[in-house]
């Protein structure tokens, strides 16, 4: 069971010094206990404490790493169900699966999607994770893969999938011992070549059993053999399973603290069906309940795109509004005669307003004022988006130095300000700009300073 805040609290010198950037002992106590913040940010706390502590806040679901330093994917890492109550920590990977039985236009082409099919959404990369290299019994052809995949995917995290534990071996030394791939698996026939694999290697290992009771058995069996770096395959290979192994692990580790199932999973809905449709609504279902790993047959660019904004959506911190910095933005290269708007800093806001910006090919200057993620009228009612802070913004933003004229073009939805604003901002012209963004090209064509 995790330590309480008044159990961490004994054991921190209670200076109330603030060098943990939390004003007080016990508020930094709180914060440990909820997993916000790391013993570790205390500088005066023993090795001991530090690692009674560690030890007891660790999440119930062990963080696993794939790959090398600076290309690394992390999973698992959980603390709760359902992600209204914190949040979700580390986003489902999704695995294309290239295997010793494919063609070599088939390899090459799925080698080709995983490193193309990459999407910019909101500021962030969306792609495919890892690539999952299967032997299908020819360890040469194995050993040739690792090396295909290694010299034309070098960054990308791996998946060693082998019945031959002695090709998993001469797979790591191939790929190198600091791509620090998963070994793909462990089960009743080879534990204790898995056990001495990983310790060799520093390999995470992942288990495979048919049932969920067997994966149990065998995690058990593994970290009573040191090994603390693994992932589970329950073996089930339809949705229906799927997704009750997926909720039971979940429930198991997050509510009784049962650490054989407190792993991330890896799934594998490209066993599951061979409808590329179907597989991905299973691989969807197993983002949101609650995979560590997909391995999916292929990559195709419709089905893929969505996926990754199911992901996008369900890892957000539903707590925290996704924001951009208050700033100011040049778009399309902007001079002193070019526009200048502003809005809030809500990522979505900041997305769209700029997106339209930029498509109108005008060149112009936004300004972006913090508002706490949200957005315009929302902000506005909080008081967080008022005349005077955007006057005092527009003051010290220095976006005077940057333009010869003062007009400043202000939401649609803000219309009712303009007065306050003028008063706030009294050598400036207040225009108001369209209530929806998409007509923002035409007005902007339209603008002439006053
Ligand atoms: S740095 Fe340590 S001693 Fe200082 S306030 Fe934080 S927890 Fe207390």
């Amino acid at each position: 069971m995790g330590l309480t805040g008044i159990e961490i609290l004994k054991m921190l010198p209670k200076k109330n010094c603030g060098e943990c950037k939390v004003p007080t002992c016990l508020a930094f106590a709180m914060k440990v206990a909820a997993g916000q913040e790391d013993i570790g940010n205390c500088p005066y706390v023993s090795d001991e404490v530090k690692e009674k502590v560690g030890e007891a806040s660790a999440p119930p679901i062990r963080t696993i790493t794939i790959g090398q330093e600076g290309a690394q994917f992390k999973c698992g890492g959980e603390t709760c169900l359902f992600r209204h109550e914190k949040r979700f920590e580390n986003p489902t990977g999704f695995a294309v699966l290239v295997s010793t039985d494919m063609d070599d236009a088939d390899i090459d082409g799925r080698i080709e999607r995983f490193k193309t099919l990459r999407y910019e959404r909101v500021g962030l990369l969306l792609k495919a994770d890892l690539i999952a290299i299967k032997d299908a019994g020819d360890k040469d052809a194995f050993i040739g893969l690792i090396k295909k995949v290694r010299a034309e995917a070098q960054d990308a995290p791996l998946i060693l999938m082998s019945k031959d534990v002695g090709a998993l071996k001469e797979g790591v030394e191939v790929a190198g011992k600091e791509t620090k791939p998963l070994l793909y698996a462990a089960t009743k026939d080879n534990l204790d070549e898995m056990a001495s694999l990983s310790e060799e290697t520093g390999c995470p290992v992942a288990v495979y059993g048919e049932t969920i009771g067997e994966a149990a058995k065998l995690s058990e069996a593994l970290q009573s053999k040191g090994v603390k770096d693994l992932m589970l395959d329950t073996g089930a290979r339809t949705m229906r399973e799927a997704l009750e192994d997926q909720v039971v692990m979940r429930r198991a580790s997050i509510n009784h603290k049962y650490k054989p199932l407190g792993f991330p999973s890896i799934t594998f809905p490209c066993e599951m069906t061979d409808d590329p449709l179907a597989e991905a609504m299973i691989t969807s279902v197993l983002v949101c309940k609650y995979a560590g790993i997909t391995v999916l047959s292929d990559l195709r660019g419709d089905v893929l795109f969505p996926l990754l904004l199911e992901r996008l959506n369900i890892f957000t911190d539903p707590q925290r509004p996704m924001v951009v910095q208050e700033d100011i933005y040049p778009i399309n290269g902007p001079d002193e005669k070019s526009p200048v708007l502003i809005t809030c800093n809500f990522s979505l806001t900041y997305f769209i307003v700029s997106g339209e910006v930029e498509g109108s090919k005008v060149p112009s200057w936004l300004l972006i004022k913090d508002t706490e993620g949200l957005s315009v009228l929302t902000a506005w009612a909080a008081g967080k988006f008022s005349s005077d802070l955007i006057g005092s913004f527009v003051k010290k933003s220095g976006i005077e130095d940057k333009v010869s004229h003062r007009n400043l073009i202000i939401p649609g939805y803000l219309a009712g300000m303009k007065g306050e604003l003028e008063d706030e901002l009294p050598d400036w012209t207040i225009t108001v700009g369209p209530r929806e963004a998409s007509h923002l090209p035409a007005f902007l064509r339209d603008w002439k300073a006053e």
